[in-house]
């Protein structure tokens, strides 16, 4: 049972240094308890209540990692049940199925297809994340070898049955791929190969009550790195039972149920593979395994994803500085802007589809939008005038004109003055920037 946030504090030194970070004793107890704190972060705590705290201390939800090096795939370790509570940690993988009865040549085309996939969203690269071998037809080994001489990232090797697991096992398990899957009737085999090779292990049951005992079990066998599978498969089904196990993980700390979960993408069609996939995302999946492999399905895919696992206390920002936009030379125009992502990928898309060469000066905003920060004072003359001169674009043009964004004109005077530039008032909309250079910078700057 979870130890309250008051059992906790009478095992802490109850000083109220406030070396923790946080002013008394009794907010990190009630911090601990939620598991939005780390006992180490408390440099006062005694050994004794080390050893009486250590079960209290440890995050909900175990992190898991799948396969090594640099495309290892850390999932679940979250705390908190709502992403506006604190943030969502390890974003959900997104696994790609590829079936064991495919032609070598079918196979190895899938894989990297797969393993080649990404995209580019406001500034950030996203890829895929596990290989799913589905044994179909029972040569998960022969697909195993076929996998690692081709695929970049790490494996999912998915068979109920023990031999078929061991061959691929054999072929494959120093990547440390994960083992899909121990149920009631193989649970024996599959927790001793687990044991064997070091692999994390995938428990799967359609019942709760059983699911919660064969991890209990595993647990018990000295496993420590299990992915859950609630066997639902249809959309309502899914909903519940992901939100029950999540919530005795992080709400309960029930321990056998404090591991990521997985689950698979279903549907007749794409659109509603895309539906099952968003859901599973949002709703807590570690894993989403799926046989989708268009870009307009998996971009939708990763898109979800970016969504829930944005940090919403740090906006999605670009740094500070001069960007260019095609290629933009000395008499180039000079857009000013905010460092959130948004704004500045907007600006730098509807720039380059005027076919404008122009320089993008970006004020450090914390991440803020234009007019939220000229709300908060981040946007001010006195800041962009700072960035101008720090950033280094007095260097690159010959001329001194910015253009500013037109929700901001009243700024236009004092950045002037604060400047020394002149000030062009732009669209208030970034859409209409073609259109502004096409019909009216050229006038507007004329009298300079
Ligand atoms: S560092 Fe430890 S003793 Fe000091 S306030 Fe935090 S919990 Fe209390």
């Amino acid at each position: 049972m979870a130890l309250t946030a008051m059992d906790i504090y009478k095992q802490l030194p109850k000083t109220n240094c406030g070396d923790c970070g946080i002013p008394t004793c009794l907010a990190f107890a009630m911090k601990l308890a939620q598991g939005q704190a780390s006992l180490d972060e408390c440099p006062h705590v005694t050994e004794d209540a080390i050893a009486a705290l250590e079960g209290s201390s440890a995050p909900p939800m175990k992190t898991v990692t799948i396969g090594t090096g640099d495309k290892a795939l850390d999932i679940g370790g979250q705390t908190v049940l709502f992403r506006h509570e604190e943030t969502f940690r390890n974003p959900c993988g997104i696994a790609i199925q590829v079936n064991t009865s495919l032609s070598e040549e079918e196979m190895r085309e899938r894989i990297t297809t797969a393993c080649n996939t990404e995209f580019d969203r406001v500034g950030m690269i996203f890829d895929l994340d596990l290989i799913a071998l589905n044994d179909d037809d029972g040569s998960l080994p022969q697909a195993a070898q076929i996998a690692t001489e081709v695929s970049t990232l790490p494996l999912m090797l998915m068979s109920d049955d023990p031999e078929s697991m061991r061959g691929a096992l054999e072929v494959c398990s120093e990547g440390r791929p994960l083992i899909y899957a121990a149920g009631a009737d193989n649970f024996d085999e599959m927790t001793a190969l687990a044991k064997e090779f070091s692999c994390p292990l995938a428990i799967r049951s359609q019942n709760l009550d059983e699911l919660y005992e064969l991890s209990e079990k595993a647990g018990e066998a000295g496993l420590e790195d299990l992915v859950l599978d609630s066997g639902a498969r249809e959309l309502n089904a899914v909903l519940q039972n992901q939100t029950i196990v999540e919530r005795a993980a992080i709400n309960e700390k029930i321990k056998p149920m404090g591991f990521p979960t997985i689950g698979f993408v279903v549907g007749n069609n794409e659109v509603e593979k895309i539906i099952s996939a968003s859901e599973l995302i949002a709703k807590y999946a570690g894993i989403v395994v799926t046989d989708l492999l268009t870009r307009e399905a998996l971009l939708a895919m990763v898109t979800a994803r970016l969504n829930i696992y944005t940090d919403p206390q740090k906006p999605i920002q670009v740094e500070s500085g001069v960007y260019e936009i095609g290629e933009p030379d000395a008499t180039s125009p000079v857009l000013i802007t905010t460092n959130f992502s948004l704004t500045y990928y907007t600006v730098e898309a509807d720039t380059s589809a005027g076919n404008i060469d122009a320089w993008v000066v970006v004020v450090d905003t914390d991440g803020t939008s234009v007019l939220t920060a000229w709300a908060a004072e981040d946007f001010t003359p006195e800041i962009i005038a700072k960035t101008i001169k720090e950033c280094g674009i007095e260097e690159k043009v010959e001329h001194r004109i910015g253009v500013l964004p037109g929700g901001v004109a009243v700024l236009s005077g004092d950045l002037e003055q604060e400047s020394g530039w002149n000030i062009v008032v732009g669209p208030r909309e970034s859409s209409a920037i073609p259109t502004f250079f096409k019909t009216e910078y050229e006038q507007r700057i004329a009298g300079f």
